[in-house]
């Protein structure tokens, strides 16, 4: 038999029952992670949004019918209305003593995957069952975190003029080439999803100057890579009247900030995934390589020969990421590695581009775009692409587009460097792969 909810409201959440509420009446509600029977004393953890507390119930001390009603297994759904003591012993230094209690939900026997602490069960198992797998401490802590860099990121912005821009993920016409589109049916067209919001911020940077969208792209790429994924959450930042180092000095000041606020406001989480004495404010400006220094120190280091015009090779990552463990900048790409909308440097054969790396992972791309439309159409004929199916683009570049620059950055992908995780997989709450369309 279950209880009913009825006129129950939780008082407080388990963060917010501090020794200044010692012997008063709360009310909690959440999840059973840990249970002790000793026969005559029972412990519960109990689990909520934010954390755990310890529900203790000795008889003699709850009343029988309490003491006997509570027979709980792993996640159950409860609520416990009871006083407050303090016990040093117990996390927080406090308990909570029951005075009545509510079992809103029950669960088999066996859950599919360890949700304890003690084990960590296998990744796709844990995927498989994602709606019980976030509720473990470890996913607590790796999405408060992704929750502060959504908060901290929008801070810096808002206190920096950026305006925040949404802008259409269903898209009629393939917007930069080179990455894979999911095709969909837009009635009886087709259409796309987006691969990023790369025009529509352009646009919007020739409105409001300053602009930054964080939403979903997606990409039909078909890797079986740990920091690749089909449906990615991006930032995406746009200055106008800027150039590249503006952007260099604004994205750098963002990271630090926001790994500060991390701090300031994620300790625990850190502490509990072991990554405070990793996931460190970082020293700005950050280091500056060009990419001639970077193919050389890889070619003459690690014996691995770059050509110029090649892009760097996932091997030749890995031994620079050895080498350069922090943030550091890889600048002025080779024209031909970037996309037609980045603008050529004075020497035509380079760009002013460039990648935000941290260690061996590029976090994001940037550069200067190109604003004069004749210089875009030319850029569009030598990638091969149709100006034609450009022209509503193209036609904002008739209008007065201030000089711009901006950059994209995955945030899944910066989630698992701070979070020390394995797999970006781990970064998403509902990760979508070519393997994996549910839950
Ligand atoms: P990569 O070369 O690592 O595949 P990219 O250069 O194709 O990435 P961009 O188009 O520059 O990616 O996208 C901007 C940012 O979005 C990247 O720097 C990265 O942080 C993130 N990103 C891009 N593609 C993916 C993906 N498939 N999965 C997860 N994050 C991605
Ligand atoms: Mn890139």
């Amino acid at each position: 038999m279950l209880d009913e909810l009825g006129e129950w409201r939780k008082t407080h959440y388990t963060k917010d029952v501090s020794s200044e509420l010692i012997g008063q009446e709360v009310i909690l509600g959440g999840w059973v992670r840990n249970y002790r029977d000793l026969g005559g004393l029972k412990f519960i953890n109990l689990q909520d949004k934010y954390g755990e507390r310890q529900i203790t119930l000795k008889k003699g001390v709850v009343s029988n019918e309490v003491f006997e009603k509570i027979k709980v297994g792993y996640q159950y759904c409860i609520m416990v209305k009871g006083k407050v003591k303090d016990f040093k012993k117990a996390p927080g230094g406090i308990e909570i003593i029951p005075s009545d209690v509510k079992i809103l939900n029950k669960t088999p026997e066996k859950l599919p995957i360890d949700m304890t602490g003690e084990t960590i069960s296998e990744l796709d198992l844990r995927l498989n069952n994602r709606g019980l797998d976030l509720r473990s401490l470890k996913n607590q802590a790796i999405f408060g975190i992704r929750g502060e860099i959504l908060r901290s990121i929008r801070k810096f912005l808002f206190a920096n003029d950026f305006t925040e821009i949404t802008t259409p993920k269903i898209i009629g016409t393939a917007t930069e080439g080179g990455t894979e589109l999911f095709p969909i049916m837009y009635f009886d067209r087709e259409a796309f999803l987006t691969q990023s919001a790369q025009l529509y911020k352009e646009q919007l940077s020739g409105v409001y100057e300053r602009v930054f969208e964080i939403s979903p792209c997606f990409r039909a790429e078909k890797s079986r890579t740990k920091r690749h994924l089909c449906e990615i959450f991006v930032l995406d930042i746009e200055m106008a009247f800027a150039d590249m180092s503006d952007v260099l000095k604004n994205l750098e000041e963002l990271i630090h900030d926001v790994i500060k606020d991390i701090r300031a406001n994620q300790m625990d989480a850190l502490k509990l995934l072991k990554m405070e004495n990793k996931t460190i404010v970082p020293e700005i400006p950050f280091p500056r390589y060009s990419y001639d220094e970077i193919i050389d120190l890889i070619n003459k280091k690690f014996g691995i020969t770059i050509e110029w015009g090649e892009d760097i090779s996932t091997e030749a990552y890995r031994e620079l990421g050895k080498e350069l463990t922090g943030y550091y900048y890889i600048l002025n790409w080779p024209m031909s590695l970037k996309p037609f909308y980045i603008k050529q440097s004075k020497d035509p054969k380079y760009s002013e581009s460039f990648d935000l790396q941290m260690g061996w992972l590029e976090l994001t791309s940037g550069g200067t775009r190109v604003h004069n439309k004749k210089q875009l159409m030319a850029a569009l004929e030598v990638k091969g692409l149709n100006p034609a199916v450009f022209e509503s683009h193209l036609r904002t570049f008739d209008f007065g587009m201030p000089p711009h620059a901006g950059v994209g950055l995955g945030i899944a992908r910066w989630l698992t460097f701070i979070c020390g995780l394995d797999d970006i997989r781990d970064a998403v709450m509902y990760p979508r792969t070519p393997d994996r369309l549910t839950p």
